[in-house]
């Protein structure tokens, strides 16, 4: 078989059309057709950074399923972890690090790549020390709590030439590449309305997410930004103001310093699509419903980490269940194995965008006034 006839077969295995190759991206190439020819090549070593939970749980177990790139080192302040992954791993101690000893990962030629896996408000002081490293970066989500501090991550980037990518999971996973292409080619005819809700019920009152200083601010910040992002990237187009409202504040010891829930339209050029989204950290929700002029299309649940569920006025969508994060590790991987930029969907820039909404969201909820976006 050509390359070309496996890429084919495999999108016919995925239940992919010919025309969603675009959507996929590098993730069709990478992760998937390597399953069809078992991919021998190089693997770009990973550190993570921070390892809490998502780090443990999710992307720890989702590079070991990758290809293209492995977990080759950790950063970390609590010493009893790096025994734990050192055995679990066998991550030799030249590739363990501490937050003193992070620079030193210049040095170590077994990483590649400085995945910043550590609480909102620190994410703009690893991102610009990473830079200096010569080692590509990829940040969880927001990018940083203040355009400002995403501004000097994506120059300090720039400045030395590593590329910044953002832990935008959803972008590497079947339903929602799917509801992008259908969203974008206006498939069901133009989109006339689009509601996007993410929400769960917040645990341990004492977390850092509920701390302003390192959160930026509560459910908006954590999961709304997952909702501001399927706005943009279901109807492909950019809002250009919002209006927003805070939600009542029903649990005050636990929402002294961010809100409980949060509320916003987005208004589109043109007679564009109504929006609306909500977040909340007392309340699980997590949705997707748009409405065009020929159908409509829900994605519930929407956001989570699978299986993501999706109906059409035509029937259940019907993809595969893939591991996100690996997904996602292996087509970022790939790009920078092939010298490519990340792509525009999962840049620095993409989330400076998102925390430039995330912010006029703020501003609105908080002036009561409608706020332009640039
Ligand atoms: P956790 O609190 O579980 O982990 C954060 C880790 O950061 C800690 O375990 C610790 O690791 C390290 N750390 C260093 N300094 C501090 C500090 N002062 N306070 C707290 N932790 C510190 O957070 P999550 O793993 O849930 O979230 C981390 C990041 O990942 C966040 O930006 C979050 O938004 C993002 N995230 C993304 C998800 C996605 O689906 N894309 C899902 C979940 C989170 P150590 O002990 O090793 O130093």
């Amino acid at each position: 078989m050509t390359t070309e006839q496996n890429r084919r077969s495999f999108l016919k295995k995925l239940g992919l059309s010919a025309s969603a190759i675009p959507f996929l991206g590098a993730t069709a190439n990478a992760t998937n057709l390597q399953s069809i020819i078992p991919y021998k090549g190089k693997q770009l070593g990973v550190a993570l950074v921070g390892l809490g939970n998502y780090a443990t749980n999710r992307l720890a177990v989702g590079l070991e399923e990758t290809e293209h790139c492995k977990l080759a080192g950790i950063v970390t302040g609590t010493p009893a972890k790096k025994i734990q992954w050192q055995k679990k791993y066998g991550i030799a101690d030249e590739h363990c690090y501490t937050y003193g000893t992070f620079e030193n990962i210049a040095n170590d030629d077994a990483i590649d790549v400085i995945y910043i896996v550590l609480p909102n408000s620190m994410h703009p002081e690893y991102v610009k020390r990473a830079a200096k490293l010569g080692k590509h970066i990829i940040c969880e989500k927001p990018l940083a709590n203040s355009v400002k501090e995403a501004e000097e991550m994506i120059a300090a980037c720039e400045a030395t030439g590593v590329d910044l990518a953002v832990g935008y999971r959803m972008h590497f996973e079947p339903f929602t590449i799917e509801a992008m292409r259908i969203g974008q080619n206006e498939e069901f005819g133009k989109i006339n309305y689009m509601n996007t809700d993410f929400g769960f019920k917040i645990g341990d009152p004492t977390q850092w997410r509920l701390k302003k200083d390192m959160a930026g601010g509560g459910p908006l910040m954590d999961v709304g930004i997952y909702c501001v992002q399927a706005a943009r990237y279901i109807t492909g187009k950019e809002p250009i103001s919002v209006t927003a409202q805070f939600g009542p504040v029903t649990d005050l010891e636990r929402f002294s310093e961010v809100e409980e829930s949060i509320s916003w339209q987005f208004q589109f050029d043109g007679g564009g699509p109504v929006v609306s989204g909500y977040s909340s950290y007392k309340t699980n929700v997590e949705r997707l419903y748009m409405s065009a002029a020929n159908g409509w299309m829900e994605l519930s649940p929407a956001y989570g980490y699978g299986p993501i569920k999706g109906e059409t006025h035509k029937g259940m969508m019907d993809f595969p269940v893939v591991h996100q994060q690996a997904n996602q590790l292996d087509s970022m991987a790939k790009n920078w194995l092939d010298g490519k930029r990340i792509p525009n969907h999962a840049s620095g820039e993409e989330g400076l965008r998102d925390v430039k909404i995330l912010m006029a969201i703020y501003d609105a909820a908080e002036t009561g006034k409608s706020i332009k976006l640039s």
